[in-house]
């Protein structure tokens, strides 16, 4: 049989593992943690869990597929449940909205909170519908970088019809052309930060993400994020795949330009192909550093990281949901301080995750665990201490305004996760949540395709690759290396 070799086990690498052992490989994967999962892994502190990365999970039908390539039921090993109300949003001035999955519901309620109109809200998720559609089977499922994807009859359409996909202006352009209310505006500029981008940089084709929430909508697996990766080691471990924890990859070993296996702690191991499911950058800075660098790639601006502050909170708030975001007065400000000027604003947009909404037994009776983040620029050496302790402060400021509580007396239990953290613990480069940021038009040509074009049997998954960082992307990247791999 074959050997596959993968290095690294975040979801891209996990679900590469279990695609290839359905193709017959013999499968090894090397992860430097001792656990698997990379950002989406958790931790218990003081009777309170945390899911320490991801929280919003859609497109849960390519989690199913996994187990259904190796004749499972999904039902009998992973669960979710649909969430009615996609996300609690709440502005300085008091104004509250709820977002409901329900189209209807929608927008109707936002027709009425934001006085816009119906008719308006009707058909910019027409629209986002329509850009979902004419791009995803080029952009999303199949690899950009192979020229059969530009020979489909899709790729035409799509090319055809290119003055309807906004991307010659920004999502903010795009969102001010189509709503009367800043606020409305706010809210749909919020899905750039979807891939870690800024609303007045990304194109306005990225207005089609709504179109992921609101048709496939949102889902809190049971037992929280981390166990859509834990539910698929157990996959990958009862289908045989061979798992080697705490032990880093130091090199792909290349011979005759093809990839014919790995180094690690000093130990060779052969086989038939790698995949790489570390961050690109690292790739190709320490495992293939003798190789020629694929410079205008490793050169792309990354996409923003985050600090993450988790709290247990002595005490439950009704007001609150699964996800929750309370608004920055001054948007356009917030992005220039994180992707221009490299720091955290002092009126940062904070999201609350609170999982014991959905799974109880996530904090104490009468307790909730809150997963704080306002989004930050990657690790260019910033006294990330400094900005911490400043923007905790602003934080409770401002959260202990809009919920009219003294945020600061609930805090009972704490720790913390930066950019620095991040890297460290992924390999992401400069701890960047989604790889390289969607700033410019050109970004989707710019990721590292899922295969080497120099180095035969290499491939590339994860989320600073083709198509992109989030769960769902790195569960297709997975999807089309193993489509450009032959069953054995
Ligand atoms: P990663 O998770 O990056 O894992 C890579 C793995 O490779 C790690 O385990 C690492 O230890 C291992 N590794 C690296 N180098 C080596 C080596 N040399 N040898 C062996 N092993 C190695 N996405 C969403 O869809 N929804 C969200 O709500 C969301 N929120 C996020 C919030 C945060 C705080 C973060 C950090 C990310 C968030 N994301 C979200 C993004 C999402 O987590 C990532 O896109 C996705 O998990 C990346 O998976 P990956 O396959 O690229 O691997």
């Amino acid at each position: 049989m074959p050997r596959a070799i993968v290095v690294g086990s975040g979801i891209g690498g996990i679900a590469t593992a279990i695609r290839l052992r359905a193709k017959n490989y013999e499968v090894l994967v090397f992860e430097s943690n001792h656990y698997p999962g990379g950002k989406l892994h958790s931790k218990m502190q003081d009777g309170f869990r945390f899911d320490l990365g991801p929280s919003l999970f859609t497109m849960p039908q390519y989690v199913d597929e996994l187990f259904e390539l190796h004749r499972k039921n999904p039902r009998e090993h992973f669960n979710y449940q649909k969430k009615e109300v996609i996300c609690n949003y709440f502005w300085d001035d008091g104004t509250r909205f709820s977002a409901q999955e329900n189209q209807e519901k929608f927008i109707s309620t936002a027709a009425k909170t934001f006085g816009e109109s119906e008719v308006t809200l009707e058909n910019y998720i027409k629209k986002s519908t329509e850009k979902y559609n004419l791009t995803a089977s080029l952009f999303l499922e199949k690899s950009l970088h192979k020229l059969g994807t530009y020979l489909s009859k899709d790729t035409l359409k799509a090319i055809l019809q290119l003055g309807k996909l906004d991307i010659y202006k920004s999502l903010n352009d795009t969102n001010e052309a189509t709503f009367k209310s800043d606020k409305m505006v706010q809210l749909f500029n919020r899905f750039a930060t979807y891939n870690g981008s800024s609303p007045y940089q990304t194109p306005g084709i990225m207005s089609m993400i709504p179109h992921l929430e609101m048709h496939y909508g949102t889902y809190f697996p049971k037992g929280g994020m981390h166990e859509i990766t834990q539910s698929l080691f157990r996959l990958a471990q009862e289908v045989g795949i061979e798992f080697r924890f705490e032990e880093a990859v130091e090199e792909i070993l290349i011979e005759n330009g093809k990839a014919v296996g790995v180094k690690a702690q000093d130990k060779t191991y052969d086989s038939d192909l790698v995949v790489s499911n570390m961050d690109i950058y690292p790739t190709f800075k320490k495992l293939l550093r003798k190789q020629k660098q694929p410079k205008k790639v490793l050169q792309q601006e990354r996409s923003s990281s985050a600090l993450i502050f988790y709290w247990g909170i002595s005490r439950t708030f009704k007001e609150l949901d699964l996800h929750n975001i309370f608004f920055s007065n001054d948007y356009r400000s917030e992005f220039e301080h994180i992707f221009k000027k490299k720091t955290v604003y002092d009126d940062p947009t904070v999201y609350i995750n609170i999982t014991s909404k959905n799974e109880p037994q996530d904090a104490p009776e009468g307790n909730e665990n809150w997963f704080v983040m306002v989004n930050a620029p990657g690790n260019y050496g910033q006294e990330w201490d400094l900005l911490k302790a400043e923007c905790r402060k602003n934080i409770v400021k401002k959260l202990s305004s809009l919920l009219n509580v003294d945020i600061e007396q609930h805090i009972i239990s704490e720790f913390t996760l930066d950019p620095i953290g991040i890297e460290e613990s992924t390999s992401s480069y400069r701890g960047a949540l989604y790889g390289a940021a969607s700033n410019s038009r050109f970004a989707a040509f710019l990721r590292h395709p899922n295969f080497s074009s120099h180095i035969e049997n290499l491939y590339f998954c994860g989320g600073s690759v083709h198509p992109g960082g989030g769960i769902p992307l790195c569960l297709l990247s997975a999807k089309i290396v193993s489509d450009l791999i032959p069953t054995a």
